[in-house]
C-alpha cells in the first residue's frame, strides 16, 4: 500500500540508489533529515531525505525517455503516452495548465505530495514541449 511516507521513502528507491538486488532484506526508519536504512548484512546507514527527493524526480524523468508522445489530432491539450515495451498508454491532458495523467503514480503523487503531481507520463510530456522539469512548465 502506497503511503505519504514509501511514495518517496520505497524500498525500491533505496535499491537502486544503492544498487542492490530484489530481495536483500531493508530497514527504513524515519528522521528529521535523514532515513536510517539497514540493508541485511551491512552497517546501517543515513540517506538524506533531499537525496530520494532527487531521485524521485530523476528516476521518472529517465522512464520517460523510453515513452512515445503522440499529440492528439481533434484535442490539442490532450496527449497520448505510449510504453511500447508494455504495451500500455496513458492520456495526459494539459488543458487545466498541469500536466494530469491517470496513472496509479499520479493519482498518489495528488493524494500525498499537496496536489502536485508530474508521473513519467507527464514528464514525457513535457519533454516533448521542450520543458525540462515540471516548475520550468508551470512558470512557463
Ligand atoms: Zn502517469
Amino acid at each position: 500500500m502506497v503511503t505519504a511516507f514509501n511514495l518517496i521513502y520505497s524500498v525500491s528507491a533505496i535499491r537502486r540508489l544503492l544498487g542492490l538486488a530484489v530481495g536483500v532484506s531493508i530497514r527504513i526508519q524515519k528522521f528529521f533529515y535523514v532515513i536510517w536504512v539497514h540493508v541485511a548484512g551491512r552497517r546501517p546507514t543515513f540517506i538524506s531525505k533531499s537525496a530520494f527527493k532527487a531521485h524521485f524526480v530523476e528516476h521518472r524523468k529517465a522512464a520517460a525517455k523510453a515513452l512515445t508522445v503522440t499529440k492528439s489530432v481533434f484535442q490539442g491539450h490532450i496527449y497520448s503516452v505510449r510504453n511500447e515495451s508494455k504495451g500500455t498508454a496513458y492520456q495526459i491532458n494539459i488543458g487545466s495548465g498541469q500536466p494530469i495523467c491517470s496513472c496509479d503514480d499520479f493519482n498518489n503523487q495528488i493524494q500525498f505530495l499537496n496536489g502536485l503531481a508530474c508521473c513519467k507520463h507527464a514528464y514525457a510530456v513535457l519533454g516533448h514541449l521542450g520543458y525540462g522539469s515540471l516548475r520550468e512548465y508551470l512558470a512557463r
